[in-house]
C-alpha cells in the first residue's frame, strides 16, 4: 500500500479487517481518554451541564475509566490480530459492540435521547457501514438501542446505589412518560437517518469496488490486468524477502498470433486470447497468478517455486495449448506458444528485484522465439 498515511486513510476500502478495527479504535480511544482526564482532574467532563454535582462527575469518571480498560485491551488484540489473523471477524464483532456498549453508556450518563450520546452513536453508526457489513453495523446499532433503553430504566428505576447522581447526570426521572415519548421519538428519527446513511454509504462502497475491480481485471479474459500484475509482483517479492522461498515467473507469448487475426478475423484471435487464458489459469495452483500483460503476452507468477518446477509447469502448459482445439466457425486452428522462464533465488532479492525478474523472462522468450517457437527457455 503505498502513498502517505493521509492518502491510506483516506482509502479504507482496501484495508484488512484489523486495520479498520484499528482506525475505529484509534478514533474512540482519545475520545475516552479525554473523558477520563477532564472528569477526574479538570473542571467537568465536556458535556456535563455546569454546576453538576461532584459525585455524579466522579461517577463519570470512574465510567470512563471503567470503558478504558476493554478499549485498551482491544487495541492489544487488534494489534496483535493485525499481523496473525488480518481478517478475523472477532474483531469486528469486538469492536462494534464495545463501542454500541461505550456510546450506551455515555448516552444514558449526560442524558438519554437529548445529548452528545446521540451525536457519538449516529457518527458510529456512519463509521460501522463505511468501515465494517451493514448486518454487524446493523447489529451493533441494535444492541445499543437495548442497551440505552435498558439504561434508562435502570435509572428511571433506581436500581443502583447510585440513583441520585444518575438522575441528576441523565435527567431521566420518575416521569416516566415524558421520557418515554422522547425515547420513541429519538429512537425512530435516529434509526431513519441511519437506515439512509447505510443505504447510501454501502451502495457507494459496492460501486467503488466494483471500479476498483474493473481497473484491475483485463475485460476479454477476466485474468488480473498488467497494473495489478505488478502490485501482486511487489507483494511477491517482499514476501520472498521474509520468507526466503524462490519466486519463478513465466512470460507467455502466442506464436504468430498476427496470423490468426489476417486469416479469422479480430473476433476469432479474441476467442482464442480467452481460450489461451483458460487453459493456462487451469494448469495452476491457488497461489499461482496468471495475468494478461499485454495483447497476446500472459505472465504466470509461481510463488515457492523453484527452475525446474517452473520449468515443469511451462512444458505442462505448452502442450496444453498445442493441444488446444479451437473452432472458427467450421475451422478448427490449433496455436502454440513460446515461453521465457526466470526464477529469483531466495535470500538475495533487492527491491528492484520484479522488474528484473520480468526482464530476464522477457529476454528468455526472446530467445525461445529465436530457437524457433513453441518451446520455454530458462534464463541464465
Ligand atoms: P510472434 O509472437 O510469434 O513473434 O508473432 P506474433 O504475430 O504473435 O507477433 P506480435 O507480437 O508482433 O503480434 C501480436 C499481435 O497480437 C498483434 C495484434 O494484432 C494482436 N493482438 C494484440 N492484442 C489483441 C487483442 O486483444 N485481440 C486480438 N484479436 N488480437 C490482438
Ligand atoms: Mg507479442
Ligand atoms: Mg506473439
Amino acid at each position: 500500500m503505498g502513498g502517505s498515511l493521509f492518502d491510506r486513510i483516506a482509502n479504507p476500502i482496501g484495508w484488512s479487517q484489523a486495520d479498520r478495527s484499528l482506525l475505529a479504535i484509534a478514533i474512540v480511544l482519545p475520545a475516552i481518554l479525554t473523558f477520563v482526564v477532564t472528569a477526574s482532574f479538570l473542571d467537568g467532563w465536556p458535556y456535563l451541564r455546569e454546576g453538576t454535582d461532584p459525585l455524579a462527575r466522579a461517577l463519570v469518571a470512574r465510567a470512563s475509566l471503567l470503558l478504558l480498560v476493554p478499549w485498551a485491551v482491544l487495541l492489544f488484540v487488534a494489534l496483535v490480530a493485525r499481523r496473525r489473523c488480518p481478517q478475523g471477524r472477532l474483531l469486528v464483532w469486538g469492536t462494534l459492540l464495545l463501542y454500541a456498549l461505550s456510546t450506551a453508556v455515555f448516552t444514558c450518563l449526560t442524558g438519554a435521547f437529548s445529548s452528545p450520546g446521540w451525536l457519538a452513536f449516529l457518527g458510529g453508526g456512519t463509521m460501522g457501514f463505511l468501515l465494517f457489513d451493514r448486518l454487524t453495523t446493523a447489529i451493533g446499532i441494535v444492541v445499543f438501542y437495548v442497551l440505552v433503553i435498558a439504561g434508562a430504566l435502570v435509572v428511571q428505576l433506581e436500581l443502583l446505589p447510585q440513583a441520585a447522581e444518575l438522575h441528576a447526570l441523565s435527567g431521566v426521572d420518575a416521569h416516566a412518560s415524558s421520557w418515554s415519548r422522547a425515547a420513541m421519538c429519538s429512537i425512530v428519527l435516529s434509526a431513519f437517518t441511519l437506515l439512509l446513511i447505510g443505504h447510501v454509504v454501502t451502495r457507494w462502497r459496492d460501486r467503488e469496488a466494483r471500479y476498483h475491480r474493473l481497473a484491475e481485471t483485463d475485460p476479454l479474459t477476466g485474468l488480473p490486468n498488467r497494473r495489478r500484475l505488478l502490485e501482486i509482483l511487489d507483494q511477491e517479492v517482499e514476501r520472498v524477502r521474509r520468507n526466503g522461498l524462490p519466486l519463478s515467473c513465466v512470460m507467455v507469448d502466442l506464436d504468430h498470433f498476427k496470423r490468426v487475426n489476417d486469416t479469422h478475423g479480430h473476433a476469432t484471435g479474441d476467442q482464442v486470447l480467452s481460450v489461451a487464458a483458460r487453459i493456462l489459469a487451469g494448469e495452476l495452483r491457488e497461489v499461482d497468478v496468471v495475468a494478461r500483460y499485454g495483447g497476446e503476452e500472459f505472465v504466470i507468477l509461481l510463488p515457492g517455486t523453484s527452475s525446474q518446477g517452473a520449468e515443469q509447469v511451462a512444458a505442462r502448459c505448452l502442450q496444453r495449448v498445442e493441444r488446444a482445439a479451437i473452432l472458427a466457425g467450421q475451422t478448427r486452428l490449433s496455436i502454440t506458444a513460446s515461453m521465457g522462464v526466470a526464477t529469483i533465488v531466495a535470500g538475495n532479492a533487492p527491491r528492484s528485484a520484479g522488474d528484473d525478474l520480468l526482464a530476464r523472462a522477457d529476454q528468455a522468450l526472446y530467445q525461445a522465439k529465436e530457437a524457433g517457437r513453441n518451446r520455454a527457455v530458462v534464463a541464465a
